[in-house]
């Protein structure tokens, strides 16, 4: 294996130092990462504006390598899950999500996912290890690549990103803010903070460091308004109670900008678990001092799932009831299902 610092893993501010560290001026670091992230040019020698001193310098300590794709899936509605290798017999996956007026990509932060919540697939495979930056920023470039290869949605590039993929992003918070710092850096890939999203199950000291370190918009998977219910499903609500997170994530919001001082609720309808009457008043409880966009999301089914989703008439009750009491409520609607690309169904399993 390669001794060489893969420059995917730096962030503008690692680039610098190393550019310093070899006798060169730290403005380099933004013209190499404008021909990484704006021109998909990952070699040093059709870098025209750096000198062949530069570039054997560079050569010689390090190297651009991003993870390998193994294999895409189409879904009938234009959604393509992408399955990327990161190691032997280790499997992580993408998913690209057009639509009419945005295209959305669905990254992966780790391989498996130990939190275990008992509706989500992530959760069955074993937890292998936390991904490196240059697999995260990798599926991006990744993605480019195939969206100019296949010239995919009229070469729309990518618009929103957001962490839904495999697993819990807050645990890996390092690399994941060396990620996110790429994709809103002008130089790397230019979003803006209000289209990143990350969605976490509520890992409170992570969310406490969040602000401190990066701005995007969080998204909470709550899936429960008390503890009993939310403690028989997500066993993270055993370390951390629904109180204190909605309190830090109040929290969050006071500094946090991208999220324009609306926290987005992520809410599973599951059959006979958390779509009672009781459920959508405790809900309403909970979030009433806060204001809150929740997304209402049907059960997505995979092999193995213990439970069913809520049927249509409990949806659109809890649709109605929380609309009634002044929230904003979306019904997500769930896209790539025929190649289980949908939330909750990746696996980075492939045979299936
Ligand atoms: N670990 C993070 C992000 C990855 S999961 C989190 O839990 O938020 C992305 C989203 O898919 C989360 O809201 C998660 O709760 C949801 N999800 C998991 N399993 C699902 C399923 N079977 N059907 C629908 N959504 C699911
Ligand atoms: Fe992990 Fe999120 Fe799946 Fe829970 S829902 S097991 S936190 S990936």
């Amino acid at each position: 294996m390669s001794k060489k610092i893969n420059l995917l893993n730096l962030n503008r501010e690692g680039l610098c130092k190393l550019f310093l560290s070899i006798g060169e001026y730290s403005f380099r670091s933004n013209q190499l990462m404008s021909w990484i992230y704006q021109k998909d040019c990952l070699d040093f020698r059709k870098m025209t504006n750096f000198s062949s001193n530069l570039i054997n310098k560079l050569e010689k300590i390090s190297c651009i390598i991003l993870p390998k794709l193994f294999r895409i899936f189409h879904s009938c509605d234009g959604t393509i899950k992408i399955l990327i290798e990161v190691g032997y017999n280790q499997y992580i996956e993408t998913v690209y999500i057009p639509y009419k007026n945005r295209t959305t990509l669905c990254l992966s932060s780790q391989i498996g996912c130990i939190l275990d919540c008992k509706f989500c697939c992530t959760g069955k495979q074993p937890f292998v290890r936390n991904l490196f930056v240059f697999e995260i920023i990798g599926q991006i470039l990744l993605v480019k690549k195939m969206i100019n290869h296949l010239k995919l949605n009229n070469n729309k590039s990518i618009t929103n990103i957001v962490f839904m993929g495999m697993g819990e992003p807050l645990l890996n918070f390092k690399n994941l803010v060396v990620s996110i710092k790429i994709i809103l850096d002008k130089f790397g890939l230019g979003l803006s903070k209000r289209k990143v999203v990350i969605s976490t199950s509520g890992i409170i000291p992570a969310i406490h460091e969040l602000f401190k370190n990066i701005d995007v918009v969080l998204a909470i998977s709550l899936h429960a308004s008390s503890d009993v219910v939310r403690d028989s499903i997500m066993p993270i609500n055993k370390r951390y109670k629904i109180k204190d997170l909605i309190n830090t994530v109040a929290k969050y919001m006071v500094y946090s900008r991208a999220n324009c001082g609306v926290i987005s609720i992520e809410y599973i309808m599951i059959d006979g678990i958390n779509d009672t009457k009781i459920d959508v008043f405790n809900l309403i409880n909970l979030l009433k001092n806060i204001p809150s966009k929740i997304n209402l999301i049907p059960l997505n089914n995979f092999s193995g799932l213990n439970y069913s989703c809520s049927n249509n008439k409990k949806i659109k009750y809890f649709f109605d009831i929380l609309t009634q009491y002044g929230f904003i409520v979306t019904i997500r609607k769930s896209r790539g299902a025929d190649i289980y690309a949908s939330c909750g169904q990746l696996s980075g399993v492939f045979f299936k």
